[in-house]
């Protein structure tokens, strides 16, 4: 009797667990965010992180992130996934894949016309560890006008797949649309008025995008977002005499890079070294105090005028 009892208890248990999971899935719509580009679209359009859930831990490299088994349950749960779609977060579409029922899912490559990385003079060669120089580069939100696409898309995908809030979506991208069209805006005046049209970045360079939208120039230590190791000597002494030939204010490496190359060679020079956010991830006090895109590629704004004169 005790142990007929003690079944119809768990049994019972169950199905309110049941119940109560059924009844959540209906008031809230779920996305999980592979990093934080995704998870910045993501707030954008939804109008605040209701639901919303970022895999890749603030302040942390995201090439060098392995998924946990958690991370593998938020996402065969969600209703959306939101991920870059490049070689960092590859592991999205092996998990995605191997799901017998997988979630609607959103790529920001699949958004924009792709680029492939690209190998400037004077940068490090890369060792050939199997790894295709020419492979596709993936940070494609880098480029204003390239948020703005995945904004409008991303907006389209959430209301397709919950016509409720469709109306709710549209207006939240509307409203950081033109919240990212005032920022491009303001850098194209930047350039369009600067002295010079050349960056120098002391670290990776996966700016690619961002370069190409407004017509500017670069050099740089590695390409994209290769494994960052010692630059030689060589390429060292190329970002010297390319940063006096230019005569440059400033010296840029991007965040979560090691600053001592970039020292080194704004010393010789005698100028400055300045950060270029390229968002893969936000800090952990930003992510705590939702500073997002647009106030960020502010910030880059900045460091372009700067830079360029
Ligand atoms: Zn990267």
């Amino acid at each position: 009797m005790r142990k007929m009892r003690r079944a119809i208890l768990v049994l019972a248990v169950l199905l309110l667990a049941s119940c109560s999971r059924e009844e959540s899935t209906e008031v809230s719509f779920s996305i999980v965010a592979a990093d934080f580009p995704s998870y910045d679209a993501a707030r954008a359009v939804m109008g605040g992180t209701d639901g919303i859930t970022m895999l890749l831990p603030p302040g942390t490299e995201s090439h060098s992130y392995d998924p946990t088994p958690r991370d593998m349950v938020l996402l065969s749960e969600c209703d959306l996934v939101v991920y870059t779609g490049g070689p960092s977060d590859e592991w999205v579409r092996t998990i995605l894949s191997s799901l017998d029922d997988p979630p609607a899912s959103f790529a920001l490559t699949d958004q924009v016309e792709l680029l492939a990385e690209e190998h400037r003079e004077g940068m490090e060669e890369e060792e050939d560890h199997g790894h295709d120089v020419h492979s596709i580069d993936e940070h494609v939100w880098t480029s204003p006008a390239n948020e703005i696409r995945i904004i409008e898309s991303l907006a389209e995908t959430i209301s397709s797949l919950d016509p409720e809030r469709g109306k709710g979506c549209m207006e939240n991208a509307e409203a950081y649309i033109s919240r990212i069209e005032a920022v491009d805006a303001r850098i194209r005046g930047i350039v369009e008025n600067a002295e010079r049209h050349t960056l120098i970045f002391a670290s990776r360079f996966p700016l690619l995008y961002f370069v190409r939208e407004y017509g500017l120039d670069y050099y740089a230590a590695f390409p994209g977002c290769a494994e960052e190791t010692e630059p030689s000597a060589r390429t060292v002494a190329f970002l010297i005499d390319k940063a006096r030939e230019l005569d440059v204010p400033c010296i840029l490496m991007i965040e979560l890079s090691s600053p001592m190359i970039a020292r080194v060679i704004a010393e010789e020079v005698g100028c400055e070294v300045r950060v270029f956010n390229t968002m893969h991830n936000a800090t952990a006090a930003d992510f705590r105090s939702g500073r997002d895109y647009v106030d960020m590629m502010e910030e880059n704004a900045d460091v372009l005028m700067e830079a360029l004169n």
